[in-house]
């Protein structure tokens, strides 16, 4: 069998850079994470595969270009204090975590959060993992360096602009028709915002509230 970081070179190289994500500090943060941590025992052989993964709860772990595009999208200086809207499994956190970011990262199904809390501690990696709907941010650690929501949003929160500092990045896959997303990237600027669009896409919608309800349906990203 071969080892996680084998597994992870040749994703990253056959599934990840071929598609254009280069950015370096991205990429070996990803070789570093053992994606095979973060999901299910039962799916581990499939931790490389590019594509998202059932978690339970009708959740998913996120494809892993897209995890990589939506990393590379936000710029990070070093240091960012990063505000993540969808903990899931808490892979999307550890890697930001491996890259050095200060990491909050919200979830709405307290299962998932508190499974994601432990995961992250055993692992090593000092993620602020909160139970709460991340359609409010969350203020007591605002503002952010970035702000990344890793599930489909029908709007951007005006939560999430709010708490943004001036030069940071809002990601978001956010609702073009009914079930396909566009990421769609926000600057915060002293003049106003600027809006620029990346892949179209597929996820997990953004629920209002908390939640612990779809108990074992399957979805996209
Ligand atoms: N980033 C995750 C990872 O690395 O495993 C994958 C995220 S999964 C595609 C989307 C997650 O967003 C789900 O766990 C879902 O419960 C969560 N979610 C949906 N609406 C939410 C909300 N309002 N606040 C916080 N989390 C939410």
């Amino acid at each position: 069998m071969k080892s996680w970081r084998e597994r992870a070179r040749h994703m990253i190289d056959s599934q990840i850079r071929a598609r254009g994500v280069l950015d370096s500090r991205v990429l070996s943060a990803m070789e570093r994470v053992p994606r095979t941590e973060f999901v299910p025992e039962e799916l581990e052989p499939l931790a490389d595969f590019d594509g998202p993964l059932s978690i339970g709860r009708g959740q998913t772990i996120s494809q892993p270009f897209m995890v990589a595009l939506m990393t590379e999208l936000l710029a990070l200086p070093e240091r960012t204090r990063v505000l993540e809207i969808g903990t899931g499994s808490g892979y999307q956190a550890a890697v930001l975590a491996e890259m050095g970011m200060e990491v909050v990262s919200i979830e709405r199904i307290e299962s998932l959060a508190n499974s994601a809390r432990d995961r992250l501690a055993r692992l090593g990696y000092p993620v602020l993992v909160i139970h709460g709907d991340g359609c409010l941010g969350y203020p007591p650690k605002a503002p952010y360096g970035a702000v990344l929501v890793t599930a489909a949003a029908s709007r951007v929160e005006k939560a999430w602009t709010e708490q943004m500092g001036t030069g940071s990045r809002l990601v978001v896959p956010l609702a073009v028709e009914p079930g396909l997303e566009r990421l769609l990237v926000r600057v915060k600027t002293v003049a106003g915002f600027r809006d620029g669009w990346s892949e179209f896409c597929r996820f997990v919608p953004l629920l209002p509230g908390l939640g612990e309800e779809r108990p074992e349906e399957d979805g996209p990203s």
